[in-house]
């Protein structure tokens, strides 16, 4: 068994709140300045660019995963992860069916391409990919697990798009996978506030939009070797395989368990 550093919340170029700078080959090479072993690509409601950073990663030995970050109706963030370009790809019909058809307004919002590994546009998203989809936390949620992905609301501690500001309490029912908290906050601060999330596994992310940021927060586990499966199974500790902890950039802010 090994210890693993994970971070789950990346956006690259195609995000228009992303830098530029966010390419395939930036992401991949401070991944692994950072040591990082699996990394998640979530754009906002959007899956296209992971599958470049993916086959990027394979090379070096970096596990890339496809995800996105889904603005849910009631204007919560979810990051949703899949297992396989298929399942993604069956997300990606369904987000592109949801996501209402309000224009990007490039000099207002930023660009939305996907580009391949020589930066070349492979895909201009005309939807503006901020927008909430027309479909509930619930549906969202039924959607991902139909699929055989992982549900994890994003940054629950934050007041802009966190599932606590934004609903309250967790709505009953939900099956969450696990609930990301902020880079720039600590666990225990999370569970006095909101005692509820302490009957959850709990995940930090960089939630990066700019190169330096990636690994700023860095969630530890316990899994035989990175895989989406053994992702999983850390997230439900099984056979051994747990999240251990959390690492901090900034050990000011952090908190090391
Ligand atoms: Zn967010
Ligand atoms: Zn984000």
């Amino acid at each position: 068994m090994k210890t693993l550093r994970i971070d789950l919340h990346i956006h690259s170029v195609l995000s228009p709140c992303g830098e530029l700078e966010m390419s395939p080959a930036n992401i991949i090479s401070e991944a692994q300045v950072r040591g990082l072993d699996i990394i998640a690509i979530t754009d906002h409601n959007s899956t296209r660019q992971a599958g470049v950073i993916r086959e990027m990663g394979k090379q070096i030995g970096i596990k890339v995963l496809y995800g996105a970050e889904v603005t849910t109706r009631e204007d919560v963030h979810v990051l949703c992860l899949f297992q396989n370009k298929e399942l993604a790809g069956e997300f990606q019909v369904y987000l592109d069916e949801h996501l209402p058809d309000i224009k990007n307004k490039e000099h207002v919002f930023g660009f939305q391409v996907a580009v391949d590994a020589e930066e070349h546009i492979i895909h201009n998203e005309k939807r503006l990919l901020l927008s909430a989809i027309d479909q509930s936390i619930e549906d969202v949620e039924t959607k991902v697990h139909s699929l055989g992905g992982l549900f994890i609301p994003a940054h629950v501690d934050r007041q802009a798009y966190g599932l606590y500001a934004q609903l309250g309490i967790m709505p009953q029912g939900l099956k969450v996978d696990a609930l990301e908290f902020s880079y720039n906050t600590k666990d225990n601060v999370l569970k006095r506030k909101y005692p509820e999330s302490a009957d959850h596994v709990l995940l930090t992310s960089s939630d990066a939009h700019r190169v330096n940021d990636i690994g700023r927060a860095v969630t530890l586990i316990k899994a035989k070797k990175p895989t989406f499966r053994e992702l999983k199974k850390a997230l439900r500790n099984e056979k051994g395989r747990h999240v251990i902890g959390f690492e901090y950039e900034d050990e000011q802010v952090g908190f090391q368990v």
